[in-house]
């Protein structure tokens, strides 16, 4: 038996995420779209801007995001690269703490305000306990990043690399010839909707995307806590011993089928 390839939760070939910004009024509509095909992904929310006029209110935080991932974007939704160390960290900092206590999870990843980023911006948000951030960088490609403090995602809802959404995915489920894990990651605004009356777009494209088989839908933060799982993989020279020692089972490709290695476990070929 040859290990060919990490796969997704469940054995899958392919995970799809989604991420949207901001937290204003029209994430309602949009949170109860991808809850209707179970499209699951994360909210990154400016904890200082709750129950201003036009945004979410910090009490209905809970219960409206209830199936996806409550994430930072920033206190006060700053250029990151302009401020002071001391400035980022404060604003980051508060940022977590509010959403912690409105949400009541830990808080462990951020979309960049802007996408404003640089090398220094990382160093001091990792140090605020930031797991991954995703910038505005579409890429139009279904790979995973090396490091998830640069997380490009795959396209805007209106499309990235020159193709619609909706033709992204038609690439996205197309039968591949490799066998190794993609991933459709899709961000934007609920906002932008409205702003361009086109909510059958995201409509249309929860259709397209949502129930498919060998697809795991899932939140930011569990992509991450998965493929840190499966990168931590300890495996012999020979490849025919792995050793899991995380608690989330995961599953790598061998001889193209699904092999899983449960959390804990040693699995000898
Ligand atoms: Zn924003």
């Amino acid at each position: 038996m040859r290990i060919e390839a990490n796969l997704f939760c469940g054995g899958a070939q392919r995970a799809l995420t989604v991420s949207y910004d901001d937290g204003r009024e029209f994430d309602r509509r949009l949170v109860s779209i991808f809850d209707e095909y179970s499209i699951r992904g994360t909210f990154h929310l400016n904890s200082g801007k709750l129950g201003t006029p036009g945004y979410i209110a910090a009490d209905e935080v809970p219960q409206l995001y209830a199936k996806h991932e409550i994430s930072a974007h920033g206190e006060t939704h700053p250029f990151y690269t302009d401020l002071p160390d001391a400035g980022i960290l404060a604003d980051i900092t508060a940022d977590k703490r509010a959403l912690e206590g409105v949400g009541g999870r830990i808080v462990r990843g951020m979309s960049y305000p802007f996408g404003d980023v640089d090398d220094r911006v990382v160093r001091i948000l990792r140090t605020a306990g930031m797991e991954y951030s995703r910038t505005v960088a579409s890429t139009g490609h279904f790979g995973l990043p090396a490091d998830f403090m640069y997380w490009h995602p795959t396209c805007h809802h209106r499309g990235a690399a020159g193709k619609t959404a909706s033709e992204l995915l038609d690439a996205f489920f197309a039968p591949q010839r490799y066998n190794r894990p993609m991933l459709f990651y899709m961000w934007g605004h609920s906002f932008e909707f409205d702003g361009a009356n086109n909510w059958d777009l995201i409509e249309e494209f929860c259709k397209k995307a949502a129930g498919r088989d060998g697809v795991w839908y899932a939140t930011n933060i569990e992509i991450v806590d998965y493929i840190n799982a499966v990168r931590a993989l300890r495996y012999s020279a020979d490849m025919k011993i792995i050793f899991n020692p995380s608690a989330l089972d995961v599953w790598v490709s061998a001889d193209g089928a699904p092999l899983k290695i449960g959390a804990g476990e040693t699995v000898r070929l």
